[in-house]
């Protein structure tokens, strides 16, 4: 087997040159899209540069779609769908890239904001597998909507702009620490600790003892009238995450690598996104799904569970003049699905809990897991031989550089996609992506070379 470093294939100054390019893009990309809405916006933003047409706009007009045609549709603002029409008709079966496009973080609670010793705090429910002692000390930000009774949505980022303040969790002091430090690592920051302080200034107005009780929160209150017009009510019916204020950075001294938050799964997102966009039309239908919700089990209406993906593609065929139901499932029986998600990358430090051999390695190019999972596979879709060798085809005649790995040793923990979701549509799925170092803490980090093979191999299946 063939392990070359995929630096290798590019010492020719131009061709480094295109790796570098392609991560400047995604680094790009990934600072501003922190959160599934601001991806989803992003990506239907430059799908409409691309020449990608609305769905929703044909449905409403009862217009068709023909070979070359390429549309988009968005769902609830936090996924989002993409379709490069092919020759063949649809119910022939769709070459599909999936990926996710929400990352762990803190969410507010509905009933956030309150006061304690003078300082203002919000109050958060964690979201997707964290340890919690990493999210503390850290410049954090807000970012979400606001949706208000009267049917406005208002957008708020507060903490990215370098002229911002930022938000953060405070930590203990090492000097009082001795009964913290004595805890194991799952409890020395507790869930319900997560609360974020935003404000020490209480509101100058007070007049009365009333005024002056709550003064910082009432303060706070205020300067969110005066910037935003919302109330306190209205976080009641608020999306906002709490995650590292921030761009991503180049990483390492040589600038191998992308030191980012939510690379997970942006990191596969970015580059399948890509690759619909700059790939020609061709004899079958290309389609690239981005959902929300993977880090909490695909569920909702926004989540790969949801009947989003079937229920666009069903509109497409109705638009392509073919209503047989008959057709929907063929449409999906006869797709092919490269799911990508995020691998664990061997880290030096930790080589304990890493088999060797079925590893992945920064620098060694795109990840393709036969199965995931976690005690005996559980869980995991495992792909079938005689697919594997379809894609081992693929990617070797488009001379992508690629690697095979599972998550970690037997038994040591494990991990679950969305691939076995797709699976259940009787179509053909394997997990793929780019490995990660620091999975899932605020700050990931993965290899810029790896993102140009993974989005090399994206379009080498799409044409495929
Ligand atoms: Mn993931
Ligand atoms: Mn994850």
């Amino acid at each position: 087997m063939d392990s070359k470093n995929a630096w290798l294939k590019y010492t020719k100054k131009r061709d480094r040159k295109k790796v570098m390019e392609f991560a400047e893009q995604y680094r790009a990309f990934l600072s501003v899209s922190k959160t599934e809405r601001e991806c989803t916006d992003f990506f239907a933003a430059e799908a409409e540069k691309a020449g990608f047409k609305n769905l929703d706009e044909i449905i409403a007009e009862n217009g068709t779609v023909k070979a070359g045609d390429k549309v988009y549709r968005t769902n609830r603002g936090k996924n989002i769908a993409l379709f490069v029409i092919g020759e063949e008709p649809l119910s022939k079966g769709m070459n599909i890239l999936g990926a996710h496009i929400d990352s762990p973080r803190m969410d507010l609670k509905q009933v956030p904001l309150y006061e304690d010793t003078e300082m203002a705090f919000l109050d958060t429910h964690y979201y997707g597998g964290i340890k919690k002692y990493q999210w503390v000390t850290l410049p954090l930000a807000l970012h979400g909507v606001v949706a208000k009774k009267d049917g406005t949505v208002v957008k708020v980022c507060i903490g990215e702009d370098i002229e911002d303040p930022v938000v953060g969790v405070s930590d203990l002091l090492i000097h009082l620490a001795a009964d913290q430090m004595k805890k194991t690592g799952a409890k020395v920051i507790e869930g319900e600790d997560l609360n974020v302080m935003i404000g020490t200034i209480p509101l100058d107005k007070a007049t009365d003892d009333k005024d002056k009780k709550d003064a910082v929160k009432k303060n706070i209150l205020k300067i969110l009238k005066d910037k935003y017009d919302i109330e306190e009510d209205d976080f009641l019916s608020a999306e906002i995450v709490v995650l590292p204020a921030g761009p991503a950075r180049d990483y390492g001294l040589d600038r191998g690598c992308i030191m980012g938050y939510g690379q997970d799964d942006k990191v596969c997102a970015y580059p399948s996104f890509r690759a619909i966009v700059d790939t020609e039309p061709g004899k079958r239908t290309y389609a690239c799904l981005l959902v929300d919700k993977e880090e909490i089990g695909s569920v909702g209406a926004t989540g790969m569970q949801s009947k989003f993906f079937a229920n666009t593609v069903a509109e497409l065929l109705h638009a392509e003049g073919d209503d047989s139901p008959l057709s929907i499932m063929r449409a999906m029986q006869y797709s092919k699905a490269l799911s990508s998600d995020v691998s664990a990358a061997f880290d030096p430090n930790y080589p304990e809990v890493m088999e060797k051999k079925n590893s992945a390695y920064f620098g060694r190019g795109l990840v393709i897991n036969k199965y995931t999972g976690a005690r005996g596979k559980s869980g995991s879709n495992d792909a079938s031989a005689e697919y594997m060798a379809e894609i081992r085809k693929i990617f070797d005649d488009a001379d992508v550089a690629f690697q095979t790995s599972e998550l970690g040793k037997v038994d040591q923990g494990g991990g679950g996609t969305i691939a076995y979701i797709l699976g259940n549509w009787d179509m053909n799925v394997i997990d793929s992506g780019v490995a990660v170092l620091n999975m899932h803490a605020p700050w990931e980090i993965t290899s810029k070379v790896d993102i140009y093979e993974a989005y090399k191999g994206y379009v080498a299946f799409l044409l495929a």
